[in-house]
Order: C-alpha cells, then structure tokens, then sequence
C-alpha cells in the first residue's frame, strides 16, 4: 500500500458538514467554549440548505392564533404515527425559540406590515389538531431561506472563532474501543491526509437523494454519513421512507417550493382539473406531500397526465397577483424560466414528483446522540457520536416530513446537540490519542479505491443503482417491485469490488472523489431497499399496493438495518410513544396524538 503522511488535529468536537445543521451545531459549542473544528467537502453556504426555498415552521402565531401543541399533532400525524413522540414534542416545543434566536443572529426574514416574521401556510399544518382551517406557521425570507439562514450561521460560527476546514472529504470514522474518537479526511486541493481526534464527533453529512435518478437535491447529497457509519458496524434506521416531493420541474428535478401552494398555487391534470379537491377535499392541494404525490402519480397511472407524453401535472400561479410573485416567490419564478421555458404569470409550470427528502437515517434520541440499539437496550447510546439533520433520524418525520420541518429540525437539533456536547464532553481532560490501527484501515480502503482497475467506471455504476431506485422503490411499491429491487441491487452493490478508477492522482480527483461517495451511496440505496421489501403495510411515504392499509399492531416499529458490504441485516425498535412533558404542566393530552386513520 502507498504510504500516506498524515497530520494530527486535536479537538474538543469535531462537525462533519457545514449545512444549515452543521453550522447550528458548529456555531452551539462554539459558544459554550468548546474547541470546535468543522470539516465541510463543499464551501459551507454551497451546502444543499442554500436550496431550502419554502421557509422553516414554528408557532410563532404572528399570522393568527397558532401553538406548539397544534404543530405537535401536525407532525404526529404527518408521520403517520411512526415518529418518536419526545422527539416530536421537543422539536415543536424548541421550534420558536430557536427561530428567535435565528432572527438575532440576523436572519432577515420577510415581514408582515407590523414589522413581525412573515408566515405562509404549508401543507399538512393546521389548526385546530387538524380540525380547522390551514395555519402560517412557516417562517420565509423569501423563498430562499436556507440561503439566508446558512449565510447567518457560517458569520456567527466565524465570529465565535469555529474552526473551518473547507474541502477537506471525510473518508472514515475512527473507532476504537466501542466508542468514536475521530474522523479521517483528505484534502482535496492539496492531496494531504488529516485526522482529527475529538472527544465528540458530529455527523451533519446530509441526506442520499443522489441515489434516485431524478431529485431536487444537489449532487453532494451522497449520505457520507450514513455510509461512514454502516462501516463502522452501526445501524441506519428508517430507511424505506424516502419522501416524493410533488413538484420538481418535469425533466430537470429542479424544485418548485411548496410554498407555491401555501401561496395559492394549484394543480391540475389534462381535464383541467383541480383533482385534488376530489382527493383531500378539506386541505386540498395543501395535503401533506406523500399524499399529494400519490394523487399525481394516480392521475397520470388513470391517463389524466398532461403534456404530449401525459406523464405530468401542471402547477398554476398565473392567477396570483404579480405582487406575490415578485415578493414572495421571485426565485421559482426564475427556476421556472430557466428550466421549463415558462412565464409563471401566464402558463402553468410542468411538474412531476420527484425525490426530495430521506426521513430515514443514522438513529439518534433528541439530543442528537447516535443509538447502538440492542436486544435488551433500544435505546442504547454509542458514546462519541452524535448526527444531526437529514443524515440523522431522532426520528421526528417518521414515515413522512412535513414541509418546512426540516429546517426547523436541522437549527433545533443542531442546538440540542450542542446543549449536550455542552453538558457530556469534559473541557480539561486530553483529546484521544490517535488509534493509528483505525487510520490505516480507512488509508487502505481509501488507496484500494484509488488504485481500483475493474471493469465498471464509477459513473455507469452509479446510473445503475439510481435507476434502479427510480424504478423499484417508487412512489408506489409492491411485493414484485421490491423483490426485483433487492436483487438487483444486491448485485449492483457487489460490482463495487469491480470498480474502474482511471484518475490516480491526490489533488481535485473527482473521479476517486465521486468513487468515494458511491461507496456511501450504495449502503444507503441498499438498506432502503431491503428496508422497503421487509415491510408489509402502507405507511407515510412507503405506499405498498399489496398492502394498502397501515398495520399499527405489526409494524408500528423503526426498521434498523445494518449494511455489511452487499448484505443487509435487518432488526427493530419500538417507537417511543408517550410525551415527555405532563399535562399538569402543560403537556398535550396523549389521547390527541393517539393513532387514528390519516386524512386530509
Ligand atoms: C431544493 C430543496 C429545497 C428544500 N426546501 C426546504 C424548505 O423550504 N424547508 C425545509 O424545511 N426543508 C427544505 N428542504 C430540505 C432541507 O433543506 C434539507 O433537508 C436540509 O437542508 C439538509 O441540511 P443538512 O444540514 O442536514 O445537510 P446539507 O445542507 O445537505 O449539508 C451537508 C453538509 O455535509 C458536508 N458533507 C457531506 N459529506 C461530507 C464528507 N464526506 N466530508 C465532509 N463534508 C461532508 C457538505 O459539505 C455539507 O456542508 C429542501 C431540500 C431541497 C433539496
């Protein structure tokens, strides 16, 4: 093997990811005084957070009455009954101050008339516990407010004096003695080795849209994390539940933010009309997206689709006022233009659902801290790890997020995760010495994939397995699909030993770069796969035709599977029912969020 120079870093914590949950967390212990590196593959403000268009949700109540109880119930439900209720109530119970806090740091947020946060209505949050009208819940500066919370918390964690190491890729975790004592990295634009050491290690990698052939998400989105952790012998959780967002623009997946419907927006198939009124008759286009999805899917499946092939759905805005257009929508407007030639203030936009969110991935409880589950313990902590944002599942989306809860997730689990690190990591004792075994078992992997001479080149792999995905773990699954999906991909993952790498070098190598993150991709198509195949029931995202119906008695349970190379071994663990907080101290009543039959 070729010999790799490294040079040590020592720190208190060290954060995987500089997205909107990685710079949450990063900027957290930061300001606690912890000695805080942040590792990032990309510039941090070109995380895939910059894309988050719609806004971020909170009962803030600035637009009418609203509560945290209300959101509570919302994302129960949203779940449909599979999310961790402790984490659920927390995040909804956070969501508003940690909103506030996002608006000091200088968040510009749009503003109603009186100078308060604007909010828009986003499907699936209401009032009422789902009895009454739609609610505005979701906080927006425009529709670009991942861009502008991202360009906040990079400047805070600056000021706070956050230690930054941009373009360095993480390549493995190290672990030693049951627990994680680091992460080894290559830097990409000089060719040199890193390892840091740390007390706390933070995944905020992100989620594995990438492994789709057709998704909103950047072409980053390649689950390192959830990868890093399968090779540490950990599980992933949740994997079958990868969220269809109705409206990626039919061809380029690009999105078109929910918020157009919280706006007024509306579909309609090839009859012009409005189907949804027929299948969610109260909220109507506002239903929550596995849903709406479905709706489109069905439509098209029945001949209603439009355009010359009918394989899509229009979205309509033209009969918004040109002054909610340019206010609150300026940036679709543009992706509109750009990427369906259409004007939105006289044609409607071609859309087409599209993978846009994993719900699934690296469990961890609501502090952020990653779970090693056992028989005996479900709940059992792996010390030195912690993962935050769409790379982590604490689990509060459970079968299906809401929009505009994962950036609330990502800056109230960030925060969490830093309030722990805060409490758990000692300041005074030494950082963990290097566990050189562990170096050069990531070096050696690393210089196989370096020096790999297949057959296969990355690329023609890689569209291998995302279309496969595409095609077998769908909107709409069955047994057959499924089944074929598993096979497939089990073979598609074992020709990883045959890959063909043809750049050798160590500076901007995107073809070792993206050989890497295939090796991180293939895990996580393979465990939602086989995760999919496992379950026999309709749930949130996961719409099985053979078995249409939810099965609470059966499979109200997270699904874990573990990833050994071309081999999946699934187990499960109970979902966390009961809120943490009593009703005698204002606690919701458990009979509001107790399983009932989801519509909207
Ligand atoms: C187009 C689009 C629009 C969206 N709009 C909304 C919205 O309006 N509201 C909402 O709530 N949600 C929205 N979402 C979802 C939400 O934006 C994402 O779930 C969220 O931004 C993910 O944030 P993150 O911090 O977990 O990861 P990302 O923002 O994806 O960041 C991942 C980070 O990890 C780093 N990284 C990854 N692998 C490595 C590695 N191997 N080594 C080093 N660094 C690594 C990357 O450099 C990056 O900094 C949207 C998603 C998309 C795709």
């Amino acid at each position: 093997m070729t010999e790799y120079p490294y040079q040590t870093h020592d720190y208190d914590v060290v954060v995987v990811g500089a997205g909107g949950a990685g710079l949450r967390a990063t900027l957290g212990m930061a300001e606690q005084g912890l000695r805080t590196a942040c590792v990032t593959k990309v510039f941090p403000t070109r995380s895939h957070t910059v894309a988050a268009q719609g806004g971020i949700a909170a009962s803030l109540g600035n637009m009418g009455p609203d509560n945290w109880q209300w959101h509570l119930y919302d994302t129960v439900k949203g779940s449909d009954w599979l999310g961790d209720t402790d984490a659920m109530e927390y995040l909804a119970r956070e969501a508003p101050k940690a909103v506030y806090e996002l608006e000091h740091y200088g968040v510009p947020f749009s503003r109603t008339e009186e100078g308060k946060i604007y909010q828009r209505p986003f499907g699936g949050h209401t009032t009422e516990f789902g009895e009454g009208p739609p609610v505005q819940r979701t906080c927006a500066a425009a529709d670009r407010t991942g861009h502008a919370i991202l360009h906040t918390l990079y400047g805070q964690s600056l000021k706070e004096k956050a230690e930054f190491f941009i373009e360095y890729f993480a390549i493995d975790l190290l672990i030693h003695d049951g627990r994680c004592t680091g992460v080894v990295c290559w830097k990409l634009d000089d060719g040199t080795i890193h390892v840091f050491n740390a007390k706390m290690t933070v995944l905020a990698t992100g989620g594995y849209g990438r492994s789709y052939f057709s998704a909103t998400s950047a072409h980053t989105c390649t689950g390192d994390g959830g990868g890093m952790v399968a090779r540490a012998g950990l599980p992933l959780e949740d994997m079958e539940f990868v969220q269809f967002h109705p409206t990626g623009i039919y061809g380029s997946g690009c999105l078109i933010t929910e918020g157009a419907r919280g706006e007024g927006g509306y579909l309609t198939n090839s009859e012009g009309e409005r189907f949804m009124e027929r299948y969610a008759p109260h909220y109507k286009d506002l239903a929550s997206r596995d849903v709406v999805s479905r709706c489109m899917t069905l439509e098209i499946r029945e001949g209603r689709g439009v355009g010359p092939k009918k394989d899509h759905i229009f979205l309509h805005l033209s009969h918004l006022p040109p002054e909610t257009l340019h206010e609150r929508l300026p940036g679709i407007s543009e992706s509109a233009r750009i990427f369906a030639g259409v004007d939105v203030t006289r044609e409607p936009i071609p859309v087409l659902p599209t993978v846009h969110y994993n719900m699934g991935g690296i469990p961890t409880n609501y502090w952020g801290e990653v779970l090693s589950p056992t028989e005996d313990n479900p709940d059992r902590i792996f010390p030195g790890l912690m993962a935050v944002g769409e790379a982590g599942c604490a689990s509060v989306h459970g079968a299906n997020r809401l929009g505009s809860n994962s950036l609330i997730d990502l800056v109230v689990f960030g925060r969490a995760a830093a309030i722990r690190a805060g409490q758990i990591v000692e300041r005074d004792t030494p950082v963990p010495p290097t566990y050189t075994e562990g170096v050069d078992k990531a070096l050696d992997r690393f210089d196989r994939l370096r020096f790999a001479d297949g057959t296969i080149p990355t690329a023609e792999l890689r569209d291998e397995m995302q279309r496969t995905m595409q095609e077998d773990a769908a909107v709409f699954r069955t047994d057959q699909s499924l089944a074929e999906g598993v096979k497939k991909m089990e073979k598609i993952a074992a020709k990883l030993k045959d890959i063909k790498v043809t750049d050798r070098s160590m500076i901007w190598n995107s073809d070792l770069m993206e050989t890497l993150e295939l090796t991180n991709l293939m895990p996580n198509a393979l465990a939602t796969v086989v995760s999919a195949e496992a379950r026999k029931e309709s749930r949130g995202a996961h719409a099985h035709e053979d078995y249409p119906d939810r099965d609470d008695v059966n499979w109200r349970k997270h699904t874990l599977a573990w990833v050994d190379g071309d081999k999946v071994r699934l187990g499960y663990r109970p979902v966390h029912v009961d809120p943490t907080l009593p009703q005698s101290e204002g606690g919701i009543d458990p009979a509001r969020i107790a399983p009932k039959k989801r519509v909207y």
